[in-house]
């Protein structure tokens, strides 16, 4: 049996009619950037993520970018995150010349530890305090990071909050969603994402109306009005296609999560089932809601030839990530030692993302437990 790491043709075929409705409607318009779909969709996510505003954009990535960009974080600054994530986190603070600062990560969750947060800022100096401006929690898998200390480190000390909520539209922390705990919300439409649309794209929320006018202000190259710029911003737009597509896929958004959430509890029964907790370790839920972008197992030892083997069993699966950001060699300037985020490290080498997707069966979940078991007990 194949069972792919994500099936998007499964998707697409439950929603066909509709996607082709609406970017129909964008082709007779002729109305492509920014334009009222992609405000119909800003309001629709600002409403979704319990947040007053939204701004769409090109990517997770412009998010991160133009969010810092908006705070005024630059040269000389410096940012707080994990070394645990994807690339784009690291990257976007280091584009706008700031200075990453690594803590690392409850090992249960894979977010950044509010233990080892307060522990970084018990050592910094005074001076070192100061030049932090910034922090930037990542919501990884779909879940959402501990922000109630985070908040509290952050508003002792004057930082501006970016949540990282490319992986957690829809996740919540004591009630509150992904995105409207923070200055800034960055939330990614990459496919793979739970709302994915049909390419690049993103969007920014927040809560502050004078943040919002920064944002849009920044995404179009700084200028207003048009022509005139007090500011350098960039191209920062999302596309009234993907707006009317993603709008669409946003109406399926909960019944999804639903089925993943299904699937994660279903995965759980059969690993106990099978009697494998002791060598596969489920992920942890910590936080609600847990949205389940990904169902990634931590396997102690002999992660990569499981990885191996269920390749070759027909069973897609990925390792998020590999290497963590400390290690990278473009930010080997940074100082960053193996050793120095040892649980970041650990999950590298030990984390297996297995299919989640809403239309995952029961029989090809069973046939991921059963080729697991079969590796364990070869
Ligand atoms: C996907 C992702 C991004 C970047 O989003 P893009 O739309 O691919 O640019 C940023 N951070 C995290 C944690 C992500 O998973």
């Amino acid at each position: 049996m194949h069972v792919p790491l994500l099936d998007l043709k499964a998707q697409y075929r439950t929603i066909k009619d509709r996607v082709l409705e609406v970017t129909q409607q964008v082709f007779e318009s002729q109305y492509f950037i920014l334009g009222p779909q992609v405000e119909a969709l800003e309001k629709k996510i600002a409403s979704y993520c319990q947040t007053e505003h939204a701004v769409g954009v090109s990517s997770g990535t412009d998010a991160l970018v133009l969010s810092l960009m908006a705070a005024g974080i630059g040269p000389g600054d410096r940012v707080i995150s994990t070394p645990y994530t994807f690339f784009a986190t690291t990257g976007a603070i280091t584009r706008v010349g700031a200075t990453p600062v690594f803590v690392d990560i409850d090992p249960d969750t894979y977010n950044l530890s509010a233990d080892k947060l307060s522990d970084a800022v018990a050592t910094m100096s005074e001076d070192e305090l100061n030049t932090v401006k910034a922090i930037i929690p990542v919501h990884l898998y779909g879940q959402c990071a501990d922000m109630a200390p985070i908040l509290d480190v952050a508003a002792i000390h004057g930082w501006v909050v970016i949540e990282d909520a490319a992986q957690a539209i829809g996740a919540e922390y004591k009630g509150r969603r992904a995105g409207s705990m923070g200055d800034y919300g960055c939330f990614s439409f990459f496919p793979s994402k739970n709302l994915g649309a049909f390419g690049d794209g993103g969007i920014v929320t927040a809560g502050d109306p004078h943040v919002n006018e920064r944002l849009k202000i920044l995404r179009v190259h700084g200028a207003k009005p048009k022509y005139v710029h007090k500011v350098v911003g960039g191209n920062f737009r999302l596309d009234a296609l993907q707006a009317a597509i993603v709008a669409v896929k946003l109406d399926y958004l909960d019944d999804w999560t639903a089925a993943r959430q299904h699937n994660a509890a279903r995965y759980r029964e059969m690993f106990t089932s099978a009697g494998l907790t002791d060598r596969v370790h489920p992920p942890l839920e910590k936080e609600n809601r847990h949205i389940y972008n990904q169902f990634v197992i931590r396997v102690d030892d002999g992660r990569d030839d499981l990885r191996t083997y269920l390749g070759e069993q027909g069973i897609g699966t990925e390792v998020y990530y590999p290497v963590p950001m400390h290690l990278q060699e473009c930010f080997a300037g940074l100082g960053g030692q193996a050793g120095d985020y040892p649980v970041s490290e650990q999950a590298a080498n030990q984390t297996l993302a297995l299919p989640i997707y809403p239309e995952l069966t029961e029989s090809q979940q069973a046939c991921v437990v059963e080729k697991i078991d079969a590796f364990l007990n070869r």
